[in-house]
């Protein structure tokens, strides 16, 4: 008999219980679902029907692991937010739903997509990333005469079905419904005609007039869920874990007075990190407990049993729902036992957040090395860790599982894999010296500015170039070994001829051999370098039915041998003109990869950095003039609180300053980063020194401009002047008039063209047309400028 159908026992036992897993499936299958029900290849209900599989498979994880609860409501056909839009009728204006009906599937897909099998055409809401994770949610869009229209159906199914699995009435209050709170839901959302301002900049003041009126739609969703013999309902706020103004701190009393009215317990969950001032605020909420990310908001815990009222449960989380390794078991049940201690059974024992961030499941690696793989945890595994620790402080025998995990991580912690000394040393060695270059800008410029004579609005492309079915067939079969290394060779060469004349044709100033060998740009050098370990099922939701495979940092990261040498050689080889050295920055590295925990994040940035330098060097010793380092994730990877931002952007910019300072000033360094919002931490990518930045501002129509007119970018800019996202080939008139405007706030010596991201996606035909009209438009410009200043 599992825990779950126990006799309660005299003193209630520590209850487990995980804050939601991943849904996708250990083989993805809901991402194969998905994609054959939006290309028609299935039918809704077969569809649903492997839904259903993936939430019983979950459900029946929880319970065989010995769980207290069951977690319901954390499955979404696309992402939870997006749920909660459809359970409240909160669907764009244009999608043509009519009020009050509720938002069948086809509806939700038109919301995320665009489109789906059924129903017209609209845009897209928008997608957002979801607090610091590589997860992403769709943008809820509310309108200023927002009408809330309760429909739960869907999840009070789910609670049905999760019931019947158990298998007895008396249990029908083992399930635990999960809903992102009414606070965290607004803060997410936007409101209409605010549609310029971009995520960070959303007026979140406004959007508390829609407060009232969600309050009652919640407590209409929880009364609906209570009906259904629910006893706890646990809903997430993680923005307790942001700066908050003080209008939505206190709105927090307001709203859980209002919807703690009904007979429910709520347990209220946070997670991401430490609570911090909002943590009394928490502890003080008419709700029955709260929940703690005992990882990420550590902080916390050491001021939590002073503020928690005294018949509060507290959920703490110590199994860390957004890294791959294997909980140390002993270290985590010395914290519980303190606190148990103190609460008995108001402590429960959980993962730090939903699982949906971790892989989900490691027994289907079976190519692992051995000992890593005995380190290493996924969802599943997690959930078995919880109840360890659960039954650990319950008094039962766990001893053997104990010392199992000991052994592992000790193992591990003295392996030869792990540990490298002349790494160590040499990121011991790291001084302020190896973070700058010979010369300032300044001085730089002029020596590139004779040495590489391009002229006025240099035009080039951010790397990659459209990876036709040849590209990819060939790169597949020499993985499995089905292509020798003399035809695959053959294969990239070619794509590289291909990729020269083509862009010698359209008249390019600084080229690029194109990334033909490149599956992704982590994995193709994680892949090369040591310390890098990758999986083949380690699949995490990105959005939708996208997921991604972070390889795993596993031990001191050296450079075995040169990486990209041989390619960009051979494409330098074919033209007369610049062709740019292409790597992935330090910080990128490491923030699209689960990283170590037994290390500082600073120091693995290090050690990815000394790494690149080495490469650098060898490209500037083999004659490349410009080398690209890409950084798309340094954004991504600033910590939620503010307090926190200046720390990471110092290690993170001498990551990258590290990987290139090695240069003579007449080398070129760029760098290129996907987003234009970077307003608040423009100084530091003016620190990063990198004598051209490559941006995205195409889309958000030269946006990021606003920031240049308080701060005065220093450096090269090539603020990208189309869409690579959008098929539709761009204009030359409107290209022409976004460097225009461009011109108005950097000076036009200053100012490079291209594109905002590289052209993988792609296909040649929309490429080649793209590019000859921006190098046009760059021409006209040149022609019309009445100051050439080189
Ligand atoms: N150099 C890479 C490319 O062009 C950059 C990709 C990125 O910015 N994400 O594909
Ligand atoms: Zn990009």
């Amino acid at each position: 008999m599992n825990s779950i159908n126990k006799p309660i026992s005299k003193h209630s036992p520590v209850k487990a219980h995980i804050l939601g897993l991943p849904r996708i499936g250990a083989q993805r299958e809901l991402k194969w679902a998905l994609e054959d029900y939006w290309s028609k290849k299935i039918t809704q209900s077969q569809l649903i029907e492997q839904a259903n599989e993936l939430k019983h498979k979950n459900w029946t994880a929880q319970i065989d692991a010995g769980l207290d609860f069951v977690t319901v409501g954390d499955f979404a056909w696309y992402d939870h937010v997006l749920n909660i839009s459809s359970y409240l009728g909160v669907v764009p204006k244009r999608f043509n739903h009519k009020s009050g009906a509720p938002v069948d599937l086809d509806t939700y897909f038109r919301i995320a997509r665009g489109r789906s099998v059924k129903g017209e055409d609209a845009p897209a809401s928008d997608m957002t990333k979801w607090f610091d994770t590589n997860y992403h949610y769709i943008v809820p869009e509310f309108s200023l005469d927002q009408q809330f229209n309760v429909n739960g159906a869907s999840l009070i199914e789910d609670i049905k079905n999760a019931q019947t699995l158990l298998g007895s009435e008396t249990h029908n209050n083992k399930v635990k419904p999960v809903l992102i709170g009414p606070l965290t839901y607004l803060w997410l959302g936007k409101l209409e005609n605010n549609n310029e301002l971009d995520a960070n900049d959303i007026d979140h003041e406004d959007k508390l007039s829609l407060l009232p009126d969600l309050l009652n739609a919640y407590s209409h969703l929880l009364h609906e869920i209570s009906l259904q013999g629910i006893e706890w309902v646990q809903i997430d706020e993680p923005i307790l874990s942001l700066d908050l103004p003080v209008s939505w701190r206190s709105a927090f009393e307001r709203a859980y007075n209002q919807i703690t009215k009904g007979p429910l317990k709520i347990l209220l969950a946070s997670y991401f990190g430490p609570l911090n001032e909002n943590l009394a605020l928490a502890c003080n909420l008419p709700v029955a407990g709260i929940h703690l990310d005992g990882v990420a908001g550590k902080k916390d815990l050491v001021n939590v049993l002073d503020k928690l009222p005294a018949y509060k449960v507290l959920s703490l989380g110590l199994v860390n729902g957004r890294n791959i390794w294997r909980n140390d078991l002993s270290k985590s049940l010395a914290t519980l036992e303190s606190f148990y201690h103190e609460l008995g059974d108001r402590l429960w024992v959980a993962s730090s957040c939903s699982l949906l961030h971790s892989p989900v499941d490691l027994d289907s690696e079976l190519n692992l090395d051995p000992e890593l793989k005995s380190v290493l945890s996924f969802s599943v595994q997690k959930i078995t860790e919880v109840s360890i620790l659960a039954s650990a402080l319950n008094g039962e025998d766990v001893a053997a599982q104990l010392s199992a995990a000991d052994t592992a991580i000790l193992q591990r912690s003295q392996s030869a894999s792990v540990h490298n000394d002349e790494v160590k040393l040499k990121v011991d060695c790291i001084n302020e010296a190896l973070f700058n270059r010979y010369s300032p800008y300044a001085q730089r410029s002029l020596a590139q500015k004779s040495a590489f004579k391009l002229p006025l609005y240099p035009t080039t492309t951010i790397g990659s170039f459209p990876q036709t079915k040849d590209i990819r067939t060939a790169r597949r079969l020499y993985k499995k070994g089905e292509l020798s290394k003399v035809l695959y060779d053959t294969t990239m060469e070619i794509s590289i001829q291909q990729a020269i004349t083509e862009q010698e044709k359209i008249g390019l100033d600084v080229l690029v051999h194109g990334e033909a060998e490149r599956n992704d740009m982590v994995e193709y050098f994680g892949e090369q370098l040591n310390g890098y370990a990758f999986t083949e099922f380690g699949w995490v939701q990105s959005y939708g039915s996208r997921c991604v495979k972070p390889p795993i940092i596993s031990g001191d990261i050296s450079r075995e041998k040169p990486m990209t040498i041989n390619w960009i050689q051979y494409a330098q080889s074919l033209t007369t003109k610049p062709v740019k050295g292409m790597l992935t920055g330090p910080i990128t590295m490491l923030c699209w990869s689960f990283a170590r925990e037994d290390i500082s994040l600073k120091q693995q940035a290090y050690q990815i950095g000394l790494a690149l330098r080495e490469e650098v060097a060898d490209l500037e010793n083999a004659g490349i003039s410009i080398i690209q380092v890409d950084e798309p994730a340094l954004r991504e990877g600033l910590p939620l609180r503010r307090a926190d931002w200046a720390d990471y952007l110092k290690w993170a910019v001498d990551a990258f300053k590290l990987s290139v300072a090695v240069v003579q000033d007449t080398t070129q360094i760029h760098t290129h980063m996907c987003y234009s919002e970077f307003n608040d931490i423009i100084a530091s990518i003016a620190d990063l020194d990198a004598d051209v930045i490559t941006i995205e501002t195409s889309r958000s129509n030269m946006e990021l401009l606003n920031a240049f007119e308080k701060f005065n970018y220093p450096n090269e800019i090539g603020p990208g002047v189309y869409d690579i996202h959008s098929p539709i080939v761009p204009n030359q008139q409107w290209m022409q008039s976004l460097i225009e405007k461009a011109a108005e706030r950097i000076p036009a010596d200053r100012l490079w063209v291209n594109p905002d991201c590289g052209l993988k996606t792609r296909a040649w035909p929309e490429t080649r047309e793209a590019l000859t009209l921006m190098v046009k438009a760059a021409a006209t410009l040149r022609a019309d400028a009445k100051v050439v200043t080189f």
